[in-house]
């Protein structure tokens, strides 16, 4: 089957999730939130990029749904009677990504402002199952369609900092493009534009608007990821709960936590989805029984949470942890904001950062042929490339068993003799059986070479002090990580390698020694705060063990502030 003809039957397929017709208990149901409106021909209802959008269902007449781009209208759909407009958007309250205007002369709607459909969906399962199914149904059919543009990246191929903000639009879930500028189509944006290639990367938002040399935080703003926490005249926001870092530990965490009923805000330096977002595919997950990616996982726990009322903030980073007197005692400072997040209890999940290689020229290639995920985004630029994964765990493993798909020949470069002590034996097995990958023991590169892209590597042979020189497109770093603890206060204590102890392990801490309780099982040296996920020292480094003491960490919580139920 050609992809054209996969891409035709997916969108047969799931044509009914994504937009099942409601039913008259349905309506009824959201009557009562909303208010009708009539709308004339041509009359604007949302605009493309608008904020806190609401869902608007269509009683009678017709609507336009629509994206304008460099000029020129596509015509999304054509909704008519007991039809909904909306999507994942309005859920995690990030921007519109099209406008919608009356197409018939006169249209009667219901407007259901974006807050009260969260609460309908979390209280009324009746109407929030068959609509959350629709929003994530129309979002994976928007991420899959080659027109739709969304938010525009165009940069030249080259451009180190094009493929960074790519690599955070992909992994915070935002439909995007990224346009090569000496392409037709970049060509020909550059001269609608007039930008010339020392202007770029420039980021096009759904409104047309250009954002010249984005940061992060610009392009965060643009898609709407990052909202102020309070406004700025409120120097300080009031919490039950605040959860730093929204791998699966803490989003298992934040839709436990949510679920029931805590005032809980989640801040995350990057995007959801921690390390799990850069894994190709999870195979050990519980009841996926071929697997799923780590994004797909990470993006709907993420959705739930945000159904549940969890607040999220990314990027932001929890720059100090520090302690007052009151029931609110835990104090985050926060990267970019001068609010103050004082909350009653506070959840560490900040998990692990990769190791990077020792290898000389490696800061060089950053995002440019040096990658820490092996996911489809980096298969793009290891198509019949020989590549080479550094490691010999199981993400190195599964980067390997992934990337041999695409890439003509596959290089695994371990410091070891053995690849079954550090991979499980079903991974180990399947790798050494794989006709194009070889591995190379006893080795480690020791030098990156090449331009504005990697060219080569050297890789030395510790055994024999052989150097070999290998041209490749991509070097997949796997050789595990650090936990994320450099930022915490010192009352929090940790391992010798900045893991967090919690539980029997801080029982003699200073804090606990006159307390009239023991230390929860996932509570630190500071009562009242917890370490969850990959972050905790003894924790077991997996995604299923990361949701399970997040969630597990939100029982403490209730035991903490009583209100267990
Ligand atoms: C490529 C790869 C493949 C993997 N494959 C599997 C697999 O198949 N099966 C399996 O079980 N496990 C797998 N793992 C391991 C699994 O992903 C981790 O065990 C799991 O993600 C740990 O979850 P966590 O929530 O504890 O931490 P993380 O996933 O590390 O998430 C921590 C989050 O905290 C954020 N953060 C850090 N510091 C701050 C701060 N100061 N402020 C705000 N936010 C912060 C980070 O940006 C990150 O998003 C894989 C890991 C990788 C890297």
């Amino acid at each position: 089957m050609t992809a054209e003809e996969k891409d035709e039957l997916f969108y047969r397929d799931t044509e009914s999730i994504a937009f099942p017709k409601l039913d008259d208990h349905q309506l009824a149901q959201l009557e009562s939130l909303g208010a009708r409106q009539t709308i004339r021909a041509g009359e604007i209802i949302v605009k493309a990029g608008q904020r806190e959008f609401p869902m608007v269902l269509v009683i009678s007449g017709e609507l336009e749904v629509y994206e304008d781009r460099d000029g020129v209208e596509q015509i999304l759909a054509n909704p008519g009677p007991r039809d909904f407009l909306g999507e994942v958007s309005m859920l995690t309250g990030t921007s519109s990504l099209a406008s919608y205007r009356g197409k018939a002369e006169m249209s009667e709607v219901l407007l259901v402002p974006a807050a009260k459909l969260r609460w309908a969906l979390a209280e009324l399962p009746g109407v929030g199952e068959p609509l959350v199914q629709a929003f994530m149904m129309r979002r994976e059919r928007l991420l899959r369609d080659k027109e739709f543009a969304g938010l525009r990246i165009l940069a030249s191929p080259r451009c180190s900092a094009g493929h960074r903000i790519d690599d955070f639009l992909d992994k915070n879930h935002v439909v995007h493009r990224l346009i090569d500028a000496t392409t037709a189509e970049g060509l020909a944006i550059c001269e609608l534009h007039e930008l010339t290639p020392a202007g770029l990367p420039v980021l096009i938002a759904s409104d047309g608007t250009i954002t010249p040399d984005p940061t992060i935080l610009d392009v965060a703003r643009i898609a709407g990821l990052l909202r102020p926490l309070s406004t700025e005249q409120d120097p300080e926001l009031l919490c039950d709960l605040a959860i730093v870092g929204a791998g699966p530990a803490g989003l298992a965490a934040a839709v436990n936590g949510a679920s029931e009923g805590l005032e809980t805000v989640v801040l995350e330096s990057f995007a959801p989805g921690g390390q799990a977002g850069s894994s190709s595919l999870i195979e050990n997950f519980f009841s996926y029984p071929t697997g799923i990616s780590g994004g797909a996982l990470t993006s709907r726990a993420q959705l739930q949470a945000h159904r549940f009322g969890a607040k999220f903030s990314t990027p932001s980073r929890a720059l100090t942890l520090s302690f007052a007197e009151g029931e609110y005692g835990a104090e985050l400072r926060i990267e970019g904001s001068m609010t103050v997040l004082r909350s009653k209890c506070v959840i560490l999940s900040t998990g692990a950062q990769y190791n990077l290689i020792d290898a000389e020229g490696r800061e060089k290639f950053e995002s440019m042929g040096v990658y820490y995920a092996a996911t489809k985004m980096e298969a793009k630029f290891c198509k019949d490339n020989t590549i080479i994964v550094v490691g010999a765990g199981n993400s190195a493993g599964q980067a390997a068993m992934f990337m041999s798909e695409v890439a003509e020949k596959v290089i695994m470069v371990i410091r070891g003799g053995d690849l079954t002590k550090s991979m499980s034996s079903y991974l180990s097995n399947r790798v050494t059986a794989q006709s194009n990958i070889e591995i190379l023991y006893h080795t480690q590169v020791q030098k990156m070479m090449g331009d504005d892209r990697l060219k080569s590597v050297e890789i030395l042979n510790s055994k024999t002090g052989e150097v070999r020189t290998v041209e490749t497109a991509a070097v997949f770093s796997m050789i595990g990580a650090r936990p994320c603890t450099e930022w915490l206060p010192p009352e929090i204590l940790r391992d010798e390698k900045g893991f967090i102890k919690t539980g029997h392990a801080v029982a003699d801490a200073p804090a606990w020694r006159n307390a009239d309780r023991v230390p929860y099982p996932f509570e630190t040296s500071r009562p009242g705060v917890f370490a969850a996920g990959d972050v905790r020292s003894g924790s077991v480094k997996r995604c299923s063990a990361a949701v399970g003491e997040g969630s597990m960490a939100i029982e403490n919580v209730h035991q903490v502030l009583g209100t267990y139920s």
